[in-house]
């Protein structure tokens, strides 16, 4: 009785879901015949207001006019119940009243803000990235906000390139991963609920691959690379249902993403069959003309929108070129039409049409951005991104009775560089509610620890004025932590860097404190991987902080006194040297393959081992776990079977802790050549000293497949190596089996 009642429920639901689904498409048309020409590419235009939460409160006398005009489709950087109220209500007042997309960049939290996204990725931990994107989808909805521009899912080998803050590293398996847990974090359960925002996967495609690290720069490569490679995260977000996508600055193989139909057209809205729309990135169809693509905005409005591009941001392009392309049937009003009804279907999911103001509440506004449960959050998820890089000494975890700590270095004091690159600065909240490092540790000692204070030097000038100072400090201390690295806004969009090195006078400044023979740890703050080969070979603590948010000075503090055992893990390679870029775990063998660093006549540099300096995968524990019993199901399997692998883990530490374990797979040989090594499955797995787990993956064909010459996913017979290990380099447990027909 209760099967049938189930089957009952589930069908009725089912057809009320259809019928809902029906409806939307049911209204979208009947809008849509409403719709004259010039009211069609109004949806299709997106321009940028003030970054800001109270506004100015006047809205440009222009804009305010186009938008009574219906001339407008979306607004970005328009913040705060208020300001998107005035907007939308300027909308309310054209002739069909279709309500405003307001879009902004919420990439790591909103007021509260997150890790940077390669910092969160560095945490391996999936939930805790969902849950973030949860807040800050929260946050930003309750601000009036309908639309995130962000996960950005770029795979990027290369840490000259500024925008590796902004993804998830180098591995297209973690990416895809978290590229699915960011996508449903932030739409939470659908669209329309008041807490949450649409997504958008950026930027497609491979735009992470820009030559030579320049940002905005070609990329050229094949297209099995590209599928293989760069392509899953993409497609991951698809699965998540990600509403839009943003295309790309780039070019690929020599046509811009913006124009480019393989990428949006047959790979997108054809092969994944994906329903959400495409928006430019900024001014990116208009910017064809300086590319050398484009003669004109004209022409780049037609090639943007043949290529599937749906939404113009920032150009003027579609806006004053469309109707007349229309007109020259030079672009089918069936791609204007297809390009609307797109952006429309999202307008209805969000329940606009219903309530334009739904997402404009002073007090849900209000209890959002003051909600003291977001700041836990926060330093929890911040904890969890942290990297142990050295503990030689076992100097960390501190104690809270240390009786005097120097804390010295630029970045100790000031708060709001916490936040990193791509937070937004809300103006009618003040920046008290950071936490910097300095305060951090005032909250975690004891009134008996002394703490001492000197800035030491800057981060780039290349004064040693301060250097006495900080060495009097540190003479005076029992223990001294240095806090360093890159300025916040090194890395984001447009920092590219042909030098990684710690800027200006820092590492000479660690050189002086090494002096006072005090115990040091170190402290390192950055958006990318950094190079900083003498500290890594004579420092014995070093920390990975990247820029951590808003609770960073606490969640450091946390790490430091062992509240927290960190447990983080790169997700890029760090390079012994520029030169070596790109870099990453994953590469092919050559015919001649340097093992042991042998230089004669292999692939390698005769200056330089080949491997990073740290690699992809590791971080330290304040606690040592061990691997054992590696037990496979079978040693030979066929495609439409599973192999069950099964190992036991060991905290033979004294404090509990997590480790990340990471199971990677070689293909040993392919049709064509195959990585050495591939991430293929991980678990983070939290013991308690002494604790043993058992812990099981199982290998199924989608794990054995890859994209052979003719860009089927598929596997082939033969033989694989299965690799355990703490990182890409420290492989515990392995075994052999074949993949038979
Ligand atoms: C960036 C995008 C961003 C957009 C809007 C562009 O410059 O490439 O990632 O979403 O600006 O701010």
């Amino acid at each position: 009785e209760m099967k049938k009642l189930l089957t009952v429920l589930f069908l009725v639901t089912g057809f009320i879901g259809f019928a809902q689904q029906k409806s939307i498409d049911q209204r979208v048309d009947e809008l849509m015949k409403k719709m004259t020409l010039e009211e069609k590419i109004g949806q299709l235009n997106q321009y940028t207001g003030d970054n800001t939460v109270t506004g100015p409160l006047t809205i440009n006398p222009n804009k305010q006019q186009e938008i009574k005009e219906g001339k407008i489709g979306s607004m970005l950087n328009v913040i705060g119940w208020k300001y998107t109220r005035q907007y939308q209500e300027l909308a309310m007042q054209s002739r069909l009243k279709i309500p405003l997309l307001f879009g902004l960049d919420v990439i790591h939290g909103h007021k509260t803000t997150f890790p940077l996204p390669l910092a969160e990725a560095a945490s391996w931990d999936l939930k805790a990235m969902e849950l973030s994107a949860r807040i800050a989808a929260t946050e930003a909805a309750a601000s009036g906000i309908h639309w995130t521009f962000a996960p950005m899912v770029d795979i990027s080998r290369d840490p000259r390139w500024g925008r590796v803050m902004e993804g998830a590293g180098e591995d297209t398996y973690l990416g895809s991963k978290i590229a699915f847990a960011r996508v449903k974090g932030f739409q939470g359960n659908k669209l329309g609920d008041l807490d949450a925002v649409m997504a958008c996967a950026k930027h497609f495609a491979a735009y992470g691959a820009a030559s030579g690290g320049r940002d905005y720069n070609s990329v050229d490569m094949s297209d099995r690379m590209l599928w293989e490679t760069y392509l899953p995260p993409f497609k991951a977000a698809v699965d998540a249902n990600v509403a839009t996508f943003m295309n790309a600055f780039n070019d690929i193989n020599g046509i811009p993403a913006t124009a480019n139909k393989y990428i949006q057209r047959d790979i997108l809205k054809g092969k994944w069959n994906y329903q959400g729309f495409v928006v430019s990135d900024w001014g990116s169809i208009g910017e064809m003309v300086a590319h050398g693509y484009c003669n004109d905005n004209k022409e780049a409005a037609e090639k943007a929108i043949l290529a599937g591009s749906d939404m113009d941001m920032e150009s003027n392009a579609y806006r004053f070129n469309l109707a007349q392309l229309v007109a020259e049937n030079k672009v089918p009003m069936s791609v204007v039409d297809e390009a609307v009804k797109r952006i429309l279907r999202k307008k209805f999911e969000l329940g606009l049409f219903d309530d334009p103001f739904k997402f404009c509440s002073k007090e849900r506004q209000e209890k959002a951005l003051n909600n003291p449960e977001h700041a836990k959050i926060a330093r929890d998820v911040a904890a969890k991104s942290i990297v142990l890089l050295k503990n030689d000494n076992q100097i960390l975890p501190l104690s809270k009775e240390t009786k005097t700590i120097a804390f010295i270095g630029p970045m100790v004091k000031p708060k709001r560089i916490n936040h990193g690159f791509w937070a937004v600065d809300l103006k009618d909240v003040d920046s008290t509610y950071i936490v910097s490092q300095w305060e951090g540790l005032q909250n975690k000692v004891g009134k008996k620890t002394k703490l001492l204070y000197a800035r030491g030097c800057g981060v780039e000038d290349m004064s040693k004025a301060g250097f006495q100072e900080a060495i009097d400090a540190a003479n005076q201390a029992d223990v001294v932590i240095l806090s360093i690295g890159e300025r916040w806004n090194m890395s984001g969009e447009a920092k590219s860097r042909s030098n990684l090195q710690l800027p200006g006078v820092q590492e000479d400044l660690i050189k002086e404190l090494q002096k006072t023979g005090k115990p040091i740890v170190i402290l390192i703050n950055a958006g990318r991987p950094l190079i900083f080969n003498w500290t890594a070979d004579n420092m014995p603590t070093i920390v990975y902080t990247w820029w951590l948010g808003s609770e960073a000075g606490n969640a450091i503090a946390d790490v430091l006194f062992g509240d927290y055992n960190p447990s983080g893990k790169l997700p890029m390679s760090f390079p012994r040297s520029e030169g070596q870029i790109p870099i990453y775990y994953n590469h092919f063998s050559t015919g001649r393959p340097s093992i042991n660093e042998d230089k004669v006549y292999k692939s390698a540099y005769i200056d330089l081992p080949n491997s990073p300096k740290f690699p992809f995968g590791y971080g330290l524990s304040y606690t040592s776990f061990s691997y054992g019993d590696l037990k496979l199901s079978k040693t030979k399997m066929k495609d439409t079977e599973t192999l069950e692998v099964s190992m036991t883990l060991t905290n033979t530490g004294k404090l509990a802790g997590e480790e990340v374990v990471q199971l990677y797979l070689q293909d040993k040989f392919g049709s064509v050549v195959r990585p050495i090594i591939e991430l293929k499955d991980f678990q983070k797995v939290k013991l308690q000293p002494g604790e043993t787990k058992t812990l099981t993956f199982v290998i199924d064909n989608e794990k054995l497949a890859f994209y052979n010459q003719a860009l089927e996913f598929k596997s082939e017979p033969g033989a694989f190596n299965l690799m355990i290990g703490s990182s890409s380099s420290d492989i515990r447990l392995s075994a052999n089996f074949e993949l038979i027909p």
